[in-house]
């Protein structure tokens, strides 16, 4: 409704809006950037903005076959500026504001670009951008059904879409499993979920009471050493206390926990009466895709209770990376009729072998943001006994809140209001895709890698460094001219006379992952063609003879490619070994300049927590009472 020439209320009085006051005059101008309450005849001003933002963020991709990042090519962020900025008195007008957001974007990478694969990080797909955007407009508030009708069906279906994947019985069948059904909340990351996790199995295991009076007992989280940061933010966060985190060590072929150590674990805080709150499976480590077996970390779960008074130990599974696989559950392998090729069809069951066991879980960790191709943030903690999560969780009534529905998720989140975006956008997706979108999303990545893994065996320079992972993840490494990649790699790999090659053979791969990106960075073209935007790794394993990481270098680094997005192609891979064989013989045509930066091995700063350390650890707390 738009108001021309007469002001509906001036305050009190009635006037033209030349004569209003001040106030008025610009308040009037700025509900026009509000949506109409009201159906509009014309174009809906919403529309029109959107319109002008698409379009810009349109202008900003590359032309077709263009560079690997959004808006100028060789731009670097710069973010001195910032502190020194100051809200203006003035407004602006939506058109220029709307210009200078799109601006924002300038420089950045580009995920959805054929060259990108640096991480695990997908393009969102257009059901989920939509959807969360739609929210933007209505503002559901997924606090409670008050606040999003039936907008909160986005997060219940969601939950109930999951727990079917995961083999957890039928919430509609309530009667069924006495009391007790499964559910799920949306909330922010994968490092959300985690914490989620731990707060529910600190509560199940300590008690109710350690709500109000506090953690005051060295309850403690079994988790791998391959598991991911998150276990430390989360006894942080919680006031456990990142001592508390024990790490099991794990396979150094499958990366996976080792049973052995855990159930040694396990046995020693058993009879040292320490309880243990959680163990944490991982279901997909970020690179090589390690899965822990939950079959079995739940059998150890029977067998060494927690003393009295605590509570069973809650099983976590991590599967933020994992989760997807589980849409092939009803994939029938024999006839394949999606038509993998037969490595990928094998990789594609071996990794859904890996997670089918998820339903022995207490609870399930998904990121959509990863693995489910939905904007940033949309995770999701799937609870089998969501029941016990709401008892135990559930804060008093609220005077400003009413349970108005049937469903009232804010008492007992951990967020107050709770944005409708991530659950709109994981519905959304999940609708969208279904499980055939999944398992041809999923299949096809492997299958594109499977080309690049084929041009790596074929080329005598370099070598896949991960043949046996099954994600999405390949590692290798480039060698100078003439050296035999294998036979090479193989030396260095497991000959500790070989160290000073393998270091030496580090720096390149490290100066090669610099120079591509480089490239990457300056938009212009070498050797012929756009640089990839890939990333590499400085320690994906250490070398054989060197298991326990003491010798210092004595690790594998590769160049790495994660390509998640479904643009990536034959031809993006051809590229990209093209353009790793040009900067390696770019970089051998620079001066030497000594020895290469220093890198903190990742791996060296988990070792602490030894088996022998956390156990005269526990004696001494145990004894100090
Ligand atoms: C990414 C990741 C997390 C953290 O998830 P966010 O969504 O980034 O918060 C936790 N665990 C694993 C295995 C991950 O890969």
């Amino acid at each position: 409704m738009k108001i021309e020439n007469f002001a509906k209320h001036a305050g009190k009085a009635r006037q033209a809006l030349a004569a209003a006051p001040r106030w008025f005059q610009v308040r009037n101008t700025i509900n026009e950037a509000f949506p109409s309450p009201f159906r509009t005849e014309g174009p809906d001003p919403l529309a029109v903005g959107m319109n002008q933002a698409l379009a810009l963020l349109n202008s900003l991709k590359p032309e077709p076959g263009g560079p690997a990042h959004i808006g100028p090519a060789s731009m670097h962020p710069s973010y001195e500026h910032a502190p020194s900025v100051h809200l203006e008195q003035a407004s602006l007008p939506l058109s220029e504001v709307v210009s200078k957001s799109a601006k924002l974007f300038e420089g950045m990478p580009h995920w959805n670009h054929p060259l990108t694969m640096p991480n695990v990080i997908p393009p969102a797909n257009l059901a989920g951008i939509i959807s969360a955007m739609m929210t933007q407009v209505f503002s559901p508030n997924i606090i409670e059904g008050e606040y999003s009708w039936n907008v909160e069906n986005s997060e219940l279906e969601s939950a109930a879409m999951l727990s079917h994947l995961i083999g957890w019985p039928n919430p509609s069948n309530l009667d069924a499993v006495e009391g007790s059904a499964p559910g799920g909340l949306y909330t922010f990351g994968g490092s959300g979920c985690y914490f989620y996790a731990m707060k529910y199995a600190l509560t199940r295991v300590l008690g109710k009471e350690s709500r109000s009076k506090g953690i005051r007992a060295d309850a403690k989280i079994l988790v791998s050493y391959q598991g991911h940061y998150a276990k430390d933010i989360s006894s942080d966060w919680t006031g456990l206390g990142m001592d508390n985190v024990v790490q099991i060590r794990t396979d150094p072929v499958t990366n996976a926990m080792d049973l052995k150590h855990l159930e040694e674990v396990m046995r020693t805080f058993n009879e040292a009466q320490v309880p243990i709150a959680a163990i944490v499976c991982t279901m997909g480590t970020t690179d090589a895709f390690a899965v822990d077996d939950v079959k079995a970390v739940r059998e150890l779960v029977g067998k060494y209770p927690n003393p009295a008074p605590y509570g069973k130990t809650f099983i976590y599974c991590d599967a933020v990376i994992g989760w997807s696989w589980l849409t092939f559950g009803t994939y029938d392998f024999k006839a394949n009729p999606l038509g993998f090729t037969p490595t990928v069809l094998a990789q594609v069951q071996k990794n859904y072998e890996a997670v089918k066991n998820l339903k022995e879980a207490d609870a399930v960790g998904c990121d959509f943001h990863k693995v489910g191709w939905s904007p940033y943030n949309c995770s999701i903690i799937v609870m089998k006994d969501f029941t016990e999560f709401q008892t135990l969780m559930r804060r008093g009534e609220s005077a400003y809140l009413q349970a108005r529905t049937q469903y009232n998720p804010g008492l007992y989140t951990l967020e107050v209001s709770r944005t409708g975006a991530y659950s709109m956008a994981g519905w959304a997706t999940l609708k969208f895709l279904g499980r055939e979108g999944f398992q041809s999303i999923l299949g096809g990545v492997l299958e594109v890698q499977e080309a690049l893994r084929e041009m790596l065996a074929e080329h005598p320079e370099l070598v896949c460094v991960n043949d046996a992972d099954t994600g999405f993840v390949t590692l290798f490494r480039v060698y100078p001219q003439g050296v035999n990649a294998q036979q090479q790699y193989a030396r260095e790999l497991t000959d500790p006379k070989a160290l000073a090659e393998l270091k030496a053979h580090n720096a390149l791969q490290e100066k090669v992952a610099d120079k591509i990106w480089d490239w990457f960075r300056d938009g212009k073209q070498h050797g012929g063609a756009y640089a990839p935007y890939i990333s590499y790794t400085s320690g994906f394993r250490p070398t054989d003879y060197n298991p326990d990481m003491a010798i210092d270098g004595a690790v594998i680094y590769g160049l790495k490619a994660f390509p998640m997005n479904l643009n990536v192609d034959l031809e993006t891979m051809q590229t990209l070994i093209k353009l790793v064989l040009t900067a390696r013989d770019e970089v051998a045509k620079e001066p030497k300049n000594g020895v290469p930066k220093k890198r903190v091995e990742r791996r060296a700063a988990l070792t602490r927590g030894t088996v022998e350390d956390l156990l005269s650890g526990v004696t001494r707390r145990t004894h100090q009472g």
